[in-house]
């Protein structure tokens, strides 16, 4: 490659002064260039297409550039791109409300838009707090139980309730509020159930309820906290102890919503519903950033019932009508197909396509549920080799730790789900 191609898809500028996700100034991974997307296709400065097996992280659900939702966009833009949403409203924030419960968890009632997936999370412990303190009125049940390898986000409470040892909390130390941690789920959906893999939590929660607001859980699927899958009867001993327990469910639904475990949302695998439940990433289909945090009237009013009377929260770009436009025809786009057998669809190409991998003396195990395959490895990856390799062979993974995994966008065509799992293999070949 010439200096001057090397030049347009490794900008200078930009190694030298722009912030990557989890990036040292000092010596920086690569990124490359890219000049225009569409359908599963990046287009980088260099004029190569490759296909994204990451939707983006894991939010670019319809693809690049979809002709239905740009249209949507402009013509919302051509109203209003943004109001503020303090004593104002706006038929794009009603319709998608709308949109929402009628696919979500029966009981959930009140929609609390958010600006990010970790935003989203922030507010959902805040309303923990608040609806805790307001029907216990013990100021000391304020603190969060959940379980290792799980992934919540970035701000400072999303952080303090990801994995203590894969997470953040060896950079930030006392800075993190501490919570309580309980072994991680190790049966798998397909596996018989056994009682004993519930004991850890169920011990950690009945010794600490007079100290704790809520349980948070990613359901089924354990995302960027290391890629694993786990059973649905967790889920249904989860919402009895927290019943017993008089504490608050939390469902964070923004990595496994809008399908991408082969339901609509997550905890529909268990059938039992939390409190609160956090939605994002392909909420607004890879479009803009924006979130939910969806719960039930009782917690909604029981939080305008306590001392503050009102919920604590309230951002700048609270229900931004653009984001909302483009949420509710990404919405009916995933109603105008059936997606639970376009994603059976996807799981068994890609089951089958991935399978190789376990043959592999470097592979650890190949795990698929949904539209997630994943192929754990016995070691670590070097991500920037990885990825050279991955670009070099047209297809965009990028791995975490030793998963290598594909989440593609639904609209990948067989040929390119197959292609890029083949060379997802051979790059770890
Ligand atoms: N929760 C889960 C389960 C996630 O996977 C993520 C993002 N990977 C977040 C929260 C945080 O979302 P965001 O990056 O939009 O802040």
């Amino acid at each position: 490659m010439s200096t001057q191609d090397n030049t347009c898809l490794h900008d200078p500028f930009d190694r030298g002064h722009l912030w990557h996700p989890y990036t040292s100034t000092i010596d920086p991974l690569p990124t490359y260039m890219v000049e225009s997307a569409s359908g599963v296709r990046l287009r980088l400065a260099d004029g190569r297409e490759i296909i994204d097996g990451m939707s983006s992280w894991w939010c670019m659900i319809h693809g690049y550039n979809h002709p239905r939702i740009n249209r949507a966009a402009v013509a919302q833009m051509e109203k209003m791109s943004h109001v503020m949403f303090g004593g104002l409203t706006h038929r794009p924030a009603v319709e998608l409300g709308q949109m929402l419960l009628e696919v979500a968890p029966p009981s959930m009632n009140n929609i609390f838009y958010a600006d990010s997936g970790s935003v989203a999370v922030e507010v959902a412990m805040k309303m923990a707090v608040q609806a805790s303190i307001a029907r216990s009125g013990d100021h000391r049940k304020t603190n969060f139980a959940t379980i290792r390898s799980g992934y919540h986000g970035d701000t400072w409470n999303a952080m303090s309730v990801c994995d203590p040892v894969t997470g953040m909390h060896g950079a930030f130390g006392p800075a993190l509020p501490v919570r309580y941690f309980a072994a991680a789920p190790m049966v798998k959906p397909w596996e018989p159930w056994d009682d004993a893999d519930f004991l850890p939590l169920e011990q950690l929660v009945m010794e600490k309820k007079d100290e704790l607001a809520a349980v948070i859980l990613e359901p089924i699927v354990q995302g960027a906290g290391g890629m694993r899958f786990y059973h649905p009867e967790y889920l249904r001993r989860a919402r009895r102890l927290c019943d017993e327990a008089g504490i608050y469910l939390i469902f964070d639904e923004i990595a496994t919503g809008f399908w991408r475990t082969g339901r609509m949302f997550a905890w529909e695998h268990a059938g039992v519903e939390p409190d609160i439940m956090c939605i994002g990433k392909g909420l607004t289909a890879g479009y803009l950033t924006m979130s939910a945090v969806l719960t039930t009237r009782e917690v909604a009013d029981t939080i305008s019932g306590g001392e503050a009377g009102v919920m604590m929260h309230g951002p700048t770009f609270m229900a931004n009508p653009l984001a909302c436009a483009i949420a509710i025809e990404s919405l009916k786009l995933l109603q105008g197909q059936d997606m639970a057998a376009r994603v059976a669809h996807l799981e068994e190409v890609m089951r089958e396509s991935l399978a190789p991998a376990a043959l592999l003396p470097q592979v650890a195990e190949v795990r698929v549920l949904g539209s997630i395959g994943v192929v754990e490895m016995k070691d670590p990856v070097d991500l920037g080799e990885f990825q050279k390799r991955c670009v070099d062979r047209g297809i965009w993974v990028r791995p975490f730790g030793r998963n290598v995994y594909i989440m593609p966008p639904y609209v990948i065509s067989d040929d390119d789900l197959r292609y890029l799992a083949e060379q997802t293999i051979e790059c770890i070949r």
